[in-house]
């Protein structure tokens, strides 16, 4: 109910909303690269609903045609199917860089369209950033810091990455594309903001995503074993997606002059074995706990330090893990009532 409620409000109240937020700024042409995919659709939404014209491209190798279709009633609103590693030219006052499978196994399958995803597909939005004069963001990520050395992560860690583990296609990926970002901006005076993101889960994760909170309340409200890699005693910190987004807008509306990376991330921390047994527990699902070998790479903890946010965007995480599980575990329940081919398209 509350997720129907929620995605009925957001329809219907466009029309309110549209004149409501923009009384305190202009319209802007935005460009979202992998709009259609879970944290690319919620900003559509959102940057639609303040008034502005939104461009989603994306090549909808993980994006949903289906998280995005409810933003088609926006006359603001079109979709350019696009992959990134190709050059493009729209007229545009922002970009937001989120295309780039995010998943481990979705990203494993084809590392190196992947690593061309950050590194070819940064190098093209920078240049279409320069030739417009845009300001551009990218979502870069807390992989950037590897398995950590330094608990909590703090902005100024350099990190530590294998540089030719599964993983790296797309740690190393994201540490060029802030490398890039940084070298334009040095070079062209472009106006960049970076946001490392930590573990975030919400609606529009598909089912088969393969994230730790998709997997577990998919698993517990089929009925399947739930699958801990390792013992369960990794952590990880996660994050509300509604919390994520006025993240992103608050990162982007932040003076020009504001260039660091920033963390963004619940710093509320969880072992993966305390989040199956809260998952098991909501849901009230009798599914067992079943272990598989953890992944190679793996990082051991991962905590943001939220300092930087708090002070340069006043941001910080409203959403508890239980509240936000709550939401996420009702869109999974409605979602795995349709048919098998709605679950992916
Ligand atoms: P997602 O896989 O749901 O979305 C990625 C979107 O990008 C999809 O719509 C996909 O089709 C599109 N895409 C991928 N490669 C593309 C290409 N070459 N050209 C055009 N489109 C392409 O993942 P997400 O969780 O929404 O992540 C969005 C961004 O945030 C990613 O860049 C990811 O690295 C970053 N991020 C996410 C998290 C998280 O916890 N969700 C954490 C850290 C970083
Ligand atoms: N994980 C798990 N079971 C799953 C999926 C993931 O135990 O079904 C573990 C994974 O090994 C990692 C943590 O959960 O330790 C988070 O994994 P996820 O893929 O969500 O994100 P990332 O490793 O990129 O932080």
């Amino acid at each position: 109910e509350l997720y129907k409620t929620r995605f009925r409000s957001a329809v219907t109240s466009v029309q309110n909303d549209t004149r409501l937020l923009s009384r305190n700024e202009a319209p802007r042409r935005i460009l979202v690269a992998g709009g259609a995919g879970f944290l690319g659709s919620h900003l559509c939404e959102i940057l639609l609903r303040a008034g502005h014209k939104v461009i989603c491209v994306d090549n909808f190798s993980t994006g949903l045609r289906r998280n995005v279709r409810h933003l088609t009633r926006f006359d603001t609103f079109s979709i350019v199917s696009h992959d990134i590693i190709e050059p493009i030219d729209l007229l545009v006052d922002e970009i937001y860089n989120l295309a780039c499978p995010a998943s481990p196994p979705h990203y494993q399958a084809d590392p190196i369209h992947t690593m061309k995803t950050s590194v070819f597909g940064s190098l093209n939005l920078l240049e279409l950033a320069v030739r417009h004069n845009a300001r551009i963001f990218q979502a870069s990520t807390s992989e950037i810091y590897g398995d950590p050395h330094i608990h909590p992560q703090v902005e100024s860690y350099w990190g530590n990455v294998n540089s030719f583990g599964p993983r790296s296609c797309y740690d190393e990926g994201k540490r060029c594309a802030e490398t890039l970002f940084f070298d334009f901006h040095k070079k062209y005076g472009l106006e960049i903001k970076i946001a490392r993101i930590f573990n975030t889960y919400g609606p529009h994760m598909r089912p088969d995503d393969g994230r730790v909170v998709s997997n577990f309340i998919v698993q517990a409200l089929k009925g399947e074993d739930i699958t801990i890699y390792g013992d369960g005693s990794q952590t990880r910190s996660f994050c509300f997606v509604d919390d994520l987004i006025d993240g992103f807008v608050r990162l982007m509306g932040a003076a020009p002059s504001f260039d660091s990376p920033v963390n963004l991330g619940n710093p509320g921390e969880f072992t993966i074995g305390e989040l199956a047994e809260q998952v098991i527990e909501m849901t009230g699902s009798s599914s067992k706990i079943v272990h598989y070998p953890l992944p190679v790479d793996d990082p051991r903890q991962r905590r943001p330090d939220i300092s930087l946010a708090r002070r340069a965007l006043d941001w910080q995480p409203k959403v508890p893990l239980s509240v936000g599980l709550k939401e996420t575990i009702l869109y999974f329940d409605r979602l795995l009532a349709q048919t098998n081919q709605d679950l992916v398209e």
